[in-house]
């Protein structure tokens, strides 16, 4: 495209920008929840322990508990009973005698250090220490993980296996997380087949539905799956008055470039107060954003590869916006040499798909996944990152230095 031509579209910076602080005051709803039901979900508060870890002074080691008075000229020290991880020793701890200790066993009151029984000896009369004893050695003390009413966890992130068993080390077994954001969504096309039934003449399947259904699942949103809407401005107003009554945010595809069955806008323009957007990438120039009655509305391109990207670039950080997910970063470009050409005009920013691996000398190189037409939808299975070509860069050599995204998990586990 003519450098001329896209001196009116807007960058992804800008919209990014509008899109938050448009909704910068969207309220955020809460709920308390059982902790084995909350991976996944964000945090509204911050998680404060109510308990010291460890809870007691306990062993790091199997071996023995001594007094270190009682070690002066090496004896050989009897053992007055033992101390088990849940069975404290109880009872009298004789002067001149040692106590069998294991591993997490609470330490015995007037305990100097653990001894691990590899540098002990055990004979007839008693246990035998054979290396020198450092005061406190082996003994973990309360509260040296965390101290009781210490903050653990910040609000805002999402619950996972690095976290969730940490919570439950504490006791605590609900949490506050914010509610689910509901996401209504539907695509328009007369020529959209539901997957599964034979195509006709002029059909296409309806991919892009499965798509975002796809990542809202994946980004842990309730879905209004409201099916295929017809071109016709009568089904598309009436779509989008349901879908404004069940979520808080709406979510169409297709039919907001210019061609003649392209009523999303114009509908858009009579039910909510919208903004239409030509912005600066590639793929995915037409994008619109607005509010409806109720909710917040995003209309991405019917494309499937656009669809996917401005999802990706755009609502994907809405949604960690409206849903309360403050520690959401955006993907982390990273630099790579590309071993392949990558054809390019300047105007736009542009997410070319790509593979990127180390080489034998551990850099980073990234070829391109071949053609980057926005219909060729393999190009996002065939690789494993974007590569961001900045909005002013032309046809990029092979050996050039490139800047890549590697996909996260809302395109693919790695
Ligand atoms: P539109 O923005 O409605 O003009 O659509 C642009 C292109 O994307 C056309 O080739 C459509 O057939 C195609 N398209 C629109 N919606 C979908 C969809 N849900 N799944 C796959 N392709 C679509
Ligand atoms: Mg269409």
């Amino acid at each position: 495209m003519d450098h001329c031509h896209t001196s009116n579209l807007i960058s992804l910076e800008q919209a990014l920008k509008k899109l938050l602080n448009l909704t910068a005051t969207s309220p955020i709803t809460t709920e308390t929840i059982n902790l084995t039901e909350s991976a996944g979900r964000i945090t509204a508060t911050e998680i404060i322990s109510p308990i010291n870890v460890p809870a007691f002074d306990n062993s790091a080691m199997d071996g023995y508990a001594i007094r270190l008075a009682d070690l002066n000229g090496n004896p050989i020290l009897p053992m007055a009973g033992k101390a088990l991880a849940g069975m404290p020793f109880q009872g009298e701890w004789p002067a001149g005698s040692c106590i069998r200790i294991m591993t997490g066993a609470p330490i015995p009151a007037g305990t100097d250090a653990v001894v691990m029984q590899e540098q002990t000896e055990v004979t007839e009369t008693g246990i035998r220490f054979t290396y020198p004893v450092k005061p406190g050695q082996n003994i973990r003390t309360i509260g040296e993980d965390i101290s009781q009413n210490t903050v653990v966890l910040p609000k805002g992130i999402r619950l996972s296996t690095a976290q969730l068993p940490l919570i439950a080390s504490l006791g605590i077994a609900t949490v506050d997380v914010v509610r689910k954001l509901k996401v209504a969504l539907f695509s328009t096309g007369d020529e959209l087949q539901a997957i599964g039934e034979p195509l006709q003449a002029g059909q296409i399947y309806d991919t892009n539905r499965f798509a975002i259904r796809l990542m809202l699942e994946k980004l842990g949103c309730e879905i209004v799956d409201l099916g295929v809407i017809r071109d016709d401005p009568d089904a598309l107003r009436q779509a989008f008055i349901e879908a404004d009554k069940h979520a808080d945010l709406v979510i169409s595809s297709g039919g907001v470039s210019v061609g003649e069955a392209d009523y999303t806008k114009q509908i858009l323009d009579e039910v909510g107060k919208i903004s239409f957007w030509k912005l600066a990438i590639k793929p995915g120039k037409p994008f619109a954003f607005g509010q409806l009655e109720h909710a917040w509305f995003c209309g991405l391109p019917g494309n499937p590869v656009s669809a996917v990207l401005t999802f990706y670039q755009l609502v994907q950080p809405l949604i960690a916006h409206l849903s309360g997910f403050t520690a959401w970063q955006p993907p982390m470009r990273l630099k790579a040499r590309t071993t392949t050409p990558l054809k390019k005009s300047p105007g736009r920013l542009d997410f070319q798909r790509g593979m990127a691996s180390l080489n034998e000398q551990g850099e980073l190189e990234v070829q391109t996944t071949g053609h980057q037409g926005s219909h060729i939808f393999s190009s996002y299975s065939q690789g494993n990152c974007f590569i961001v070509l900045e909005r002013e860069r032309g046809h990029v050599a092979a050996g050039e230095t490139v800047q890549i995204e590697f996909f996260n998990p809302l395109l693919k586990n790695q």
